[in-house]
């Protein structure tokens, strides 16, 4: 059994991500979890937009920016990171704030739980994935979307952790050295502060670009967590939308709270499209 002190926790620091949070509540309830679910979100975002997460019954937590230096903002501001660390596979949206991606962190200081499993605001769980509550202090999926080089790497949209104010401050210490520049943000960061972190199954944490680059990897039947990295979801016809339509007609139906397609993940219901 899981214990009453896991959660489940993600970031939204505006209205867009509180979407994207949305259907990730809701999938999290289909499964049947009796974790709770924490949403942390910074002070700017409407009221409007948190309101259909606390109704779904997540827990609201504010959570600021971390306190790091000018200098350090001023090199992960999101003109200044995407012209020294282009992205050359895909699109981030307009409205994500790469330096925003560092609130992440301040998971390890919710120490009222023992274990979070963390996961990204554009992900949604089609499985209970509670055992991950089970899993050691640092457990992320390998970051595979393209090629076996993709190993190397992991994805931060979901990984497993256990809260501490000193592991907090050892990650704060650590963060903001002389000149320190984490091209892919949080992701970069935590591979560094956790260099022998626990690889989980690639079906913790799906990468939408392997329905179309790795179409072998796409086993409906072991996937738990589809994570929608770069373009989002809900962003109107962007530039893959046609390639994805059937994961993104998935996301919608989450997000609107319609019935899931008979058995997603048994049977693929999506295939014939
Ligand atoms: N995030 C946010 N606001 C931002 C950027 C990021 O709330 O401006 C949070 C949100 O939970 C998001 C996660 O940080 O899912 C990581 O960013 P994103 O998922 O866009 O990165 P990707 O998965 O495309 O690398
Ligand atoms: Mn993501």
């Amino acid at each position: 059994m899981i214990s009453a002190r896991s959660a489940y926790a993600t970031l939204v620091t505006n209205a867009d991500y509180a979407m994207g949070a949305v259907a990730l509540v809701r999938s999290l309830k289909l499964t049947g979890t009796r974790a709770d679910i924490v949403v942390m979100h910074t002070r700017g975002v409407e009221r409007s937009a948190l309101e259909p997460l606390s109704a779904l019954g997540a827990h609201l937590m504010e959570a600021e920016l971390l306190p790091t230096s000018a200098a350090f903002n001023e090199r992960h501001q999101r003109a200044r990171l995407h012209a020294n660390a282009p992205f050359t596979k895909g699109n981030k949206p307009t409205f994500h704030t790469p330096l925003d991606n560092f609130v992440k962190l301040r998971l390890w200081q919710l120490t009222g739980y023992d274990r979070i499993v963390f996961i990204d605001a554009d992900a949604i769980v089609i499985r209970n994935i509670d055992r991950l509550f089970e899993y050691p202090e640092f457990s992320a999926a390998p970051n595979v979307y393209e090629s076996l080089a993709d190993f190397r790497r992991l994805n931060s949209g979901v990984f497993v952790a256990r809260p501490s104010q000193r592991t907090f401050e050892a990650m704060l210490e650590r963060l903001d050295r002389e000149d320190a520049f984490w091209p892919r943000t949080d992701q970069t960061f935590l591979q560094t502060f956790f260099p022998d972190w626990h690889g989980l199954p690639v079906f913790f944490n799906m990468l939408q670009y392997v329905w179309f680059n790795l179409p072998k990897l796409w086993d409906w039947s072991s996937i738990a967590v589809i994570h929608y990295q770069y373009e989002k979801p809900w962003e109107k016809d962007h530039s893959k939308a046609q390639q994805l339509k059937p994961l993104i007609d998935l996301w919608q139906t989450y997000y609107e709270g319609r019935d899931i397609p008979d058995a997603v993940g048994l049977d693929n219901p999506l295939n014939s499209g």
